[in-house]
């Protein structure tokens, strides 16, 4: 990988954090606990526990990949970055710019 590449993959991860903690943020203000059945109707209710547990996975979905995409940021100047972890080839640019947190190139994935 060279520099200018690097430079776009930073960029991306940058911005793909950015959005990462937005939803995070947003998805947090969503989440309120649900009121009790009197208040809102049976239905309602349900639906309203429903949206929670989407919320609350989208929540856990969103901070999982936030963390591996901080710790991809800090490891790319790394001399193994980009580099597969299983057959030490180096991971196509294409693959980093769509999942930059992946340590593996897609054969080794496909093999294991
Ligand atoms: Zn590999």
């Amino acid at each position: 990988m060279n520099e200018k590449q690097k430079n776009t993959l930073r960029a991306l991860i940058t911005k793909e954090i950015d959005e990462l903690k937005l939803t995070i943020k947003r998805v947090k203000e969503t989440v309120q606990p649900v009121a009790p059945d009197d208040a809102i109707g049976r239905l309602t209710r349900m639906e309203a526990i429903n949206a929670k547990s989407v919320s609350e996975a989208t929540l856990r979905s969103s901070r999982t990949r936030l963390s591996k995409l901080e710790s991809t940021l800090n490891t790319i100047d790394d001399p193994e970055f980009g580099i597969c972890a299983s057959c030490e080839e180096p991971i196509p640019i294409g693959r980093l710019m769509v999942i930059p947190e992946s340590r593996m190139c897609v054969k080794c994935i496909e093999n294991r």
